[in-house]
């Protein structure tokens, strides 16, 4: 019993402490006002990535069996071996960032992608209840991404441990109902923020097609992603807008409906409202 706790503490304790660091910072400092219930979506979430857990321990190799198959590719692990960890930590960052940023690009721009990724976006309210919201599928293949580049690389497990971990808290951060302290706004220009994330959740699909970046901006600069509203730095007064994919949220408030959602038929989308140009004719 105590070492069934201790192992699930050591599981799930870096990301209960991220929750509940970034939960204070967005019940004192709010950026705005909630728009549907947190207790309610943090159950959706948190059910959400269990689920995604269970799947992925029974059916993925773990991060060690990876890395023991790396050792294999004998040119690039003694490569690796010989370099200061910093570098490779240096390295294995900017390589996991990359592919996620291409794997969430991808997840927009497939259509059978896009109906697994949009359990993400289909939440009405924007906070750290978020970062948990991800379809298990879409965990399943980011994790075998991730296993397919501690292969393919030879770059030291430890690296990916660690990388795993700014991840971790950058994927909090940037779902935060918070404002970009002033302190770390130079920061900003090279580190995704919550203003610069969250124009990727608005529900203007044109903004959703922008900034795809995880936890560096230069990607979408680099590859033409950038939002020109946002342009990777926190502005003076952060905007106000919808976020959601602009459906009614029946489908998406319940847990059976965000698992389904990939295989049921689109939702419609309802009609736009009436311009003063049609009221007239
Ligand atoms: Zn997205």
């Amino acid at each position: 019993m105590i070492d069934q706790l201790t192992d699930t503490l050591i599981a799930f304790g870096p990301l209960i402490l991220c929750l509940a660091l970034f939960r204070l910072a967005e019940l004192f400092a709010p950026f705005e006002k909630a728009q549907a219930p947190y207790a309610y979506r943090l159950l959706l979430s948190t059910t959400l990535y269990l689920t995604a857990s269970i799947l992925t321990v029974n059916l993925l190799p773990t991060q060690s069996q990876a890395a023991a198959l790396a050792l294999q590719w004998q040119i690039s692990a003694d490569f690796f071996a010989q370099m200061p960890l910093a570098v490779s930590f240096i390295i294995t960052l900017l390589v996991t960032d990359l592919a996620v940023y291409f794997s969430h690009r991808l997840f927009h721009q497939v259509p059978v992608l896009w109906r697994i990724h949009r359990a993400h976006h289909s939440d009405t309210s924007y906070d750290t209840s978020t970062a948990l919201r991800f379809h298990p599928v879409e965990v399943l293949i980011n994790t075998a991404l991730t296993l397919g580049v501690i292969v393919v690389s030879g770059l030291p497990l430890i690296c990916f441990i660690w990388a795993e971990g700014v991840l971790l808290v950058i994927n909090f951060y940037v779902h935060s109902n918070i404002v970009t302290p002033r302190f770390l706004r130079p920061l900003s220009r090279l580190i995704v923020t919550p203003e610069y994330h969250k124009r990727h959740h608005s529900d203007a699909g044109q903004d959703q097609m922008t900034n795809y970046g995880t936890v560096l901006t230069i990607w979408d600069h680099l590859f033409g992603s950038a939002n020109p509203l946002v342009q990777g730095f926190a502005p003076a007064a952060p905007a106000h807008f919808t976020v959601g994919v602009g459906q009614p949220p029946e489908r998406y408030n319940a847990i059976v409906g965000l698992l389904a959602d990939p295989i049921l038929p689109n939702p419609v989308t309802p009609p736009a409202p009436p311009t003063q140009q049609d009221q007239r004719d």
